[in-house]
Parts: structure tokens; C-alpha cells; sequence
């Protein structure tokens, strides 16, 4: 950047995403001089509304707000006019390999007691266990039937593997579910996050397509090196995903303060993907968000969403979290379909229609992403999380981003919120913001 007779501050965000472009919106409104470096060809990282399909668009990323009521992404949202539908467990239906109704709702219930009793059990424990140790050692889930057990370990997997992204064999029994939720629904976003990472972007210097490898202070702030060259300016906020600091690919010239690479290599990177099936009719319960499936295989194609309410459309999405994401997420597109249809076939019937159309996320393959969502692994605890925000090199260098939010973590609103505290921290001259 350029400071000849302009005395404003100059700040360089590296991602546009959620994080990246909150800051840099919060930081050109409050003077300084912004530019947004950005390895992809689009903003958005995690949030992405895909438009292969001209006619209707998709979120392959984040979709829902969680807790509408006083979350600054329902702000957001309702400034551009987007529709919210609320979504709720209360509404949905589970249904075995042979497309039998199980009676889902009242056992998992009784399975996240078990949970809360497993973990209240190891809480004066010297050390934490993971989700499954404490879970498993437990008399309770020892004395479930086997096909009881089948049902308790949906739950786990739909109400907590797929909310924290984490296996329950690596989730942190005393910390996985820390945070602060806000109030309300849960409400999908149509037509998808991108109307509001444009608004925020609008204006904006956005550098596309130009991956960061380097990081390093310089005389009088940071020198920032990408593929394409250098860039200088007096400070920087970081919100590259966790998965990419972890990879060691971005080269820090000074190292981070200790408690911030521990924060790093503790927390861990978790998966969820989604397979977004379009079809001409539907032949699932219309009046349902949620279907889940007690199929063969254990948590394969587990939880479903059904889009029709949000988009009009017949539009159902599969998903897939932790362990059995990464088993899927090696499969092509043509195998990753036919998967999810023997799933549906087993629910509904072997003359579903063919979907006239799929999209299909890996976000472990991502190389911008390495992952889609931080969780607390068993080692690490909300402590990480603040020490990964914040600020090294004297205030030169600042971190935000999903992972760092220390209550409301691996959400599009607490990326949003880090984003905002790194810009007043630096238009308040390096200080924390009241
Ligand atoms: C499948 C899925 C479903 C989700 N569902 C929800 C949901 O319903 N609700 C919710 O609240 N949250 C959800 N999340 C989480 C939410 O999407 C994220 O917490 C949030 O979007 C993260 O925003 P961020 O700005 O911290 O990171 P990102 O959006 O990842 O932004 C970081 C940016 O850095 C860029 N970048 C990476 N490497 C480099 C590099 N070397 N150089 C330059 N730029 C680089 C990336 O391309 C990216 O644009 C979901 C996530 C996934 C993957």
C-alpha cells in the first residue's frame, strides 16, 4: 500500500471470508485504508452460495443462524431482505433401512442424559476424556440393548458429531460444547449467505486469487508475501482458517507467541459435508426439516435436511460428519450420488425418482479450508480459543476467525464478531476494544 499524503492507518486482511470481511468493513468505515488479500477466485470462504444452478441457489458451506435473536448476522440479514425459515427438532422423522418409523425423539433424549451423566461423572477426573471414553466406561450405556444402542449412537452422532464437527472418539468430554448460544431459532438463509458477504465487501479493495505464503514484521508494520509479489502496511489481521495454520503452509518470519501455536496445535479441524440433491418431485414428508436414518452402516448419510420449505423447491440435503465425512469425501461425485440415493431408497421406496441434479462439498480436499469448522479436541478448552485471538508482534499482527472465538465458536456470527473486535483493536490503536 501506498502512504504518500494519506497519514490514515493501513491494514491488509488476509481472507474474505465472514471474518475477514467484517474486519475490513468495521476498519474502512472507521478510516483506515483496507486492502483483503484472498487465495480464491470469490469471497466467502465457508460461506458459500453456489450458483451452478442458475435458477436456485445453494449454500455448500454455512446455512443456517444459529439463535436469531440478538445475533448481528439476523441484523445483517434483515437489512438485505433475506428470508429466514426456522428449522426445529420438533418437526422430524427417522426412519430405519427397511423405511420403518423408529421412535427417535424420546431415545435421544434419553441418550444426551446419558451424555450429561457420562461427562458429570468425569468432571473432578485429573484428566479429560474423550466423548466416546467417557460415554463407553459409563454403567448406563453398558446396560442398553444392543438395538437401543444402535439408536443412542444417532443421537451422538446427529446432535453432536454433527453440531461440533469432531469425532466423539477426538471430541473433549469436558469442552466440546463450550460456548454461548444466542436466543430464537435456527433459521436457514435463503437466498444464502453471499447477499451478505457482498454487502460487506462492497467497496472494498479485494485482491482474488492470490494465495499468502509469508507473514513478517517490517520496519514500521508487516510485509505480507503472496504468489504474486509483497505487499506493506502498517498491521494485519489474519483469519485464514484454522485447518491452513495448522498445515504450516502461511510461513510466520517471527514466531507466535507460545500460548497462540499451543492454541493452534490443540484445537483441531473438524468435517461436515453436504450432498445437495435436486429432484422433480418430492416423496419425502413435506412437512418435516429433519430425517434422520438408522441405516446399515453406522452414521452413513445420518441427517437430512428438507429445502422445500426454505427454497420452494423439492431440494433435500444429506449429510455426512467426522469419520464417516472423511470416508465419503473419497468418493466421486458419481459414487458420493449413488451412496446417498440407497439411502433414500432405503427410507422411501426403490421408485424414488433419480435426482435431475447434486452438489457435492469436500472441504477437507479444500486446500483454503483443510476442514470445516474448529472443535475442542481432548487437550484443549476455551482457553485456546482466546489465546489464538488477539494480537502478536507488538499489535502488528491481530487474529480472528471462526476458531478464535472464545463463545461462539465454529459460527458464521462468531467469525463475524472476531472480525469486528480485530478492527476496533486496531482503530483503537492496538488496544483491545472496550
Ligand atoms: C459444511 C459447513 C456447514 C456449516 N454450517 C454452518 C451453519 O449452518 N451456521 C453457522 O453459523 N456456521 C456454519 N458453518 C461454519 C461457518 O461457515 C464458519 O464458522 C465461518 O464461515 C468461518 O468464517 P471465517 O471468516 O472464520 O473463515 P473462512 O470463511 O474460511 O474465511 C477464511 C478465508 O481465508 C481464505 N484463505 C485460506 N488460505 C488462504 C491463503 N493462503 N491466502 C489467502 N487467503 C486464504 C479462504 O479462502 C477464506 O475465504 C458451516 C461450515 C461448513 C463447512
Amino acid at each position: 500500500m501506498d502512504k504518500r499524503n494519506d497519514n490514515r492507518p493501513t491494514v491488509i486482511v488476509l481472507g474474505a471470508g465472514m471474518a475477514g470481511l467484517g474486519a475490513a468493513r468495521a476498519l474502512a468505515d472507521g478510516g483506515a485504508r483496507v486492502t483483503v488479500i484472498e487465495a480464491r477466485g470469490r469471497i466467502g470462504g465457508r460461506t458459500h452460495t453456489s450458483r451452478l444452478w442458475p435458477d436456485l441457489a445453494v449454500d455448500m458451506g454455512a446455512s443456517w443462524i444459529h439463535g436469531t435473536k440478538g445475533n448481528p448476522v439476523t441484523a445483517l440479514a434483515r437489512t438485505l431482505g433475506l428470508t429466514l425459515t426456522p428449522t426445529s427438532y420438533k418437526r422430524s422423522a427417522t426412519f430405519d433401512e427397511t423405511g420403518q418409523d423408529v421412535p427417535f425423539n424420546k431415545l435421544a433424549k434419553h441418550a444426551m442424559k446419558l451424555v450429561e451423566a457420562a461427562r458429570d461423572r468425569i468432571d473432578d477426573n485429573d484428566q479429560d476424556l474423550s466423548l466416546k471414553d467417557a460415554v463407553e466406561a459409563s454403567k448406563e450405556w453398558q446396560a442398553i440393548s444392543p438395538e437401543d444402542r444402535r439408536i443412542y449412537r444417532l443421537a451422538i452422532n446427529t446432535r453432536i458429531e454433527h453440531e461440533y464437527s469432531g469425532d466423539w472418539s477426538r471430541l473433549s468430554a469436558w469442552y466440546f460444547d463450550q460456548g454461548v448460544d444466542f436466543p430464537g431459532d435456527e433459521a436457514v438463509v435463503t437466498p444464502g449467505f453471499g447477499p451478505i458477504l457482498a454487502h460487506l465487501g462492497q467497496g472494498i479493495d479485494i485482491r482474488l486469487g492470490e494465495p499468502v505464503c509469508g507473514i513478517s514484521p517490517s520496519l514500521h508494520g508487516v510485509e505480507i508475501t503472496t504468489t504474486r509479489g509483497t505487499h506493506q502496511a502498517d498491521s494485519v489481521v489474519v483469519t485464514l482458517p484454522l485447518g491452513v495454520l495448522k498445515s504450516g503452509s502461511i510461513r510466520f518470519a517471527e514466531s507466535l507467541e507460545p500460548k497462540r501455536q499451543r492454541a493452534i496445535d490443540r484445537l483441531e479441524m473438524g468435517l461436515l459435508n453436504k450432498c445437495v440433491l435436486r429432484f422433480d418431485r418430492a416423496f419425502w414428508p413435506e412437512d418435516m426439516d429433519w430425517i434422520d436414518f438408522l441405516g446399515p452402516v453406522e452414521t452413513l448419510w445420518a441427517d437430512w435436511t428438507n429445502y422445500l420449505p426454505a427454497t420452494g423447491q423439492p431440494l433435500i440435503v444429506g449429510f455426512n460428519a467426522a469419520r464417516m465425512a472423511e470416508k465419503v469425501e473419497a468418493l466421486d461425485d458419481r459414487d458420493t450420488t449413488a451412496s446417498a440415493m440407497t439411502a433414500l431408497r432405503a427410507m422411501f421406496g426403490s421408485s424414488i425418482p433419480d435426482p435431475r441434479g447434486s452438489q457435492i462439498s469436500r472441504w477437507r480436499q479444500d486446500p483454503f479450508a483443510l476442514g470445516a469448522y474448529s472443535f475442542h479436541a481432548v487437550g484443549s478448552s476455551r482457553k485456546d480459543r482466546r489465546a489464538l485471538f488477539g494480537s502478536d508482534w507488538d499489535g502488528r499482527l491481530h487474529f480472528a476467525g471462526e476458531a478464535t472465538s472464545r463463545d461462539q465458536p465454529s459460527t458464521v456470527h462468531g467469525a463475524l464478531m472476531t472480525g469486528r473486535l480485530a478492527a476496533a483493536a486496531i482503530l483503537n490503536g492496538g488496544r483491545p476494544a472496550a
